[in-house]
């Protein structure tokens, strides 16, 4: 945003609008045009309250910095949008959604059991990775078009709607005939083609933030697949890496109100990639559901010592069960239902 001041502004006013910039927490950079002044405003905008800074003797005009991204924000539409998977809402002020499951889909009877306990915890939908991408070729990859049939058997004895990775836009028809929603990983959230793939999906996409990707980063990968047609899409913050090593990435949570205040796309938070370590799971949901997300994806495994992917990271289907009440306590707190 650029302040553009009254050709008469005095050097006190100018004083003063710089004053209330920084004190916003933002900086001001002043340059001078003849007559006039321009106060440059750098820093995160929604920091920024606009009505106080006009109202400001010897402010002329403000104008807001040209987006970079246009079919996903926030002024392009004044209400946040929701997503329907299958009957379930997602954003605006629909109860906060529980997207649970295995990292990896294992076989039919992991799917079913774990499935089950989830339905009876109250998530709201099932996720299981059935195409994996792993750091290391060597690592299991998942069970492909067989795990995609597991997914769907235990969404139709559930009822629950099914969420799954889209790795390749050549597998993008095997996994549209399985899937509810389909997931966009973190290390493809900047695989350009395979935004304008799933842009023309007619499932929803949940799209995973890269690790090395900023908030804007994020808006625009969405911005391609908006700009393919499909306006079903939630952003998810899944950790980024930092020099932190106690945990596995590191969940940047205010990317939730920051997300949600330049789009008006649902947020969704994933704290179990961005912990890494069960144990520190669960305050993490909580933290999550009071900055404002619209669901939480968390991996959960009936027997996480045994799993082929993420084991470590996988909470006992008896904790979410535990965690389920403190996480509605949270959202109701924040008036909101889970
Ligand atoms: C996953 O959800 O299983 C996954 C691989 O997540 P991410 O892309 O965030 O690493
Ligand atoms: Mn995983």
């Amino acid at each position: 945003m650029i302040i553009i001041t009254e050709s008469t502004a005095t050097e006190e006013q100018i004083a003063q609008i710089v004053a209330q910039v920084r004190e916003f927490g933002l900086e001001a950079q002043v340059s001078r045009e003849g007559a006039r002044v321009i106060v440059g405003v750098v820093g995160p905008e929604p920091m920024i309250r606009e009505k106080p800074l006009a109202a400001m003797p010897g402010v002329e005009a403000i104008v807001p910095a040209a987006k970079p991204y246009k079919l996903a924000a926030r002024d392009t539409r004044r209400a946040a949008s929701t997503v329907e998977i299958c009957g379930l809402s997602i954003g605006g002020n629909s109860a906060v959604a529980l997207i649970c499951g295995p990292c990896s889909v294992e076989g039919r009877e992991q799917m079913l059991n774990i499935a089950r306990m989830l339905k009876e915890s109250g998530a709201s939908m099932l996720r299981g990775g059935a195409f994996k991408p792993r750091t290391s070729p060597y690592s299991f990859q998942g069970l492909r078009e067989e795990g995609l049939r597991f997914l769907a058997e235990a969404r139709n004895e559930t009822g629950l709607p099914v969420i799954t990775e889209v790795m390749d836009a050549r597998d993008l028809p095997v996994v549209e005939r399985y899937a509810d929603c389909l997931q966009i990983g973190a290390r493809n959230m900047q695989n350009f083609s395979l935004l304008r793939e799933v842009g023309r999906s007619h499932l929803p996409v949940l799209l995973k933030r890269g690790f090395g990707a900023t908030v804007n980063e994020l808006i625009l990968s969405a911005e391609y697949i908006l700009n393919e047609g499909n306006t079903n899409l939630l952003l998810c913050e899944r950790g980024i890496r930092t020099f932190e090593a106690g945990t596995r990435y590191t969940l940047d949570l205010s990317a939730v109100p920051i997300l949600k205040a330049k789009t008006h796309l649902p947020v969704v938070v994933d704290p179990t990639h961005a912990v890494g370590l069960r144990e520190f799971i669960p305050q993490m949901a909580l933290a999550s559901i009071a900055a404002g997300a619209d669901a939480i994806m968390l991996e959960v495994h009936d027997s996480p010592e045994h799993a082929k992917s993420d084991g470590e990271q996988a909470l006992l289907p008896e904790t979410l069960a535990k965690l389920v009440p403190r996480m509605r306590a949270v959202a109701n707190a924040i008036g909101r239902d889970l």
